[in-house]
Parts: C-alpha cells; structure tokens; sequence
C-alpha cells in the first residue's frame, strides 16, 4: 500500500480494527519514509450478477427494499428487516463466492423471512418462485404447517431447482 503523502511503498500497520460486526478491517499505517499515518479498509468481495448479465456490489438496502414490499400490513419492523439483509449477506458470504445471481439473493431471503412472518413469505416467494396456480400457493402452504409442527426448526431453503416452464406437480 503505498503512501498517500510521499509515494513510498513501505509502511507498517500500527493499529487493526474490524468494523462492520467484522465484516472488514481498518488499518492504521504508518510511513516508513515520511512518518505520516493513514488508514486503509479490506473488505471481501461480493457482487450479485444480474440478469443482464451486470454486476453490482451487493447491498443489504436492496434486500431490505425488495422485502419490506412483501411486508406491507404486516407485523414486521425496520429492525426485522436489517437483522433479515444481515442474515443473508452472511448466508452468501458463508458461501465464499466473490460473485452471486441475483437469483439466489432473491432465495438466500426466503428461508429468514420465513422464519419472520409467514404471510411476507408467501408473498415474496410466489414472485421469486414463480407460483403460477393455487395449488402452488396450497403446497407451500401444506408445508409451512408441515414444518410448524414441532420437530426440527432448522429451516431448509426448499428446492427450487424446478424449471419455470415445466408445469405439473412437485413433489412434497
Ligand atoms: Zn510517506
């Protein structure tokens, strides 16, 4: 890292500190030729391919925004919504790719979301999976009751690998 004041390219790390719940690291530095200090930021990288085919740095604001629509009238507050963007960006980063589809943000905030309120659930997940008849809505909804039973309550992000434009029955 060179020196911002005098070009040098030698500098020592004086101070480290994680920022952001430690998703990223500033460090103090300081110039072994001039002996002026400045800081420096790592952060690991994530960015979500969209569809076009563009990348963007990934934002938990456009997880939030994208939610809070499905929330509408419903029990859910800002403070649900960030600790749910926070969920998923620690989902994806979990998964140590530099890069992610659009695609699987949009299911990366099914599972969390879920877990907060199940009408914003079906809401958001009849867009992201597509559910074209009420029969999709009924077996998602068959498995929501499912799954309240009290057996595990390790949520499982449903499989949805299925191609949009099979019709017919999924499994259950
Ligand atoms: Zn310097």
């Amino acid at each position: 890292m060179r020196c911002p004041y005098c070009r040098s390219d030698d500098s020592r790390v004086v101070d480290s500190r994680a920022f952001d719940d430690g998703l990223g690291i500033r460090r103090r530095r300081e110039c072994s030729d001039c002996s002026r200090r400045f800081t420096t930021t790592e952060t690991s990288v994530l960015y979500v391919v969209k569809r076009s085919g563009a990348t963007e740095p990934f934002q938990r604001g456009k997880v939030v925004s994208g939610v809070r629509k499905a929330c509408q009238g419903r029990p859910v507050s800002e403070d649900d919504l960030a600790l749910l963007a926070q969920q998923v960006e620690d989902f994806l980063r979990a998964e140590g790719q530099a890069e992610v589809p659009a695609m699987d943000v949009g299911l990366a905030i099914l599972a969390p979301l879920r877990e907060l309120d199940e009408v914003a659930y079906l809401r958001f997940a009849s867009v992201y999976r597509s559910f074209d008849t009420l029969e999709d809505f009924e077996a998602e909804i068959a498995l929501l009751r499912a799954e309240g039973e009290p057996m595990g309550q390790e949520p499982t992000v449903v499989a949805t690998e299925t191609p949009l434009s099979t019709p017919g029955s999924r499994p259950t």
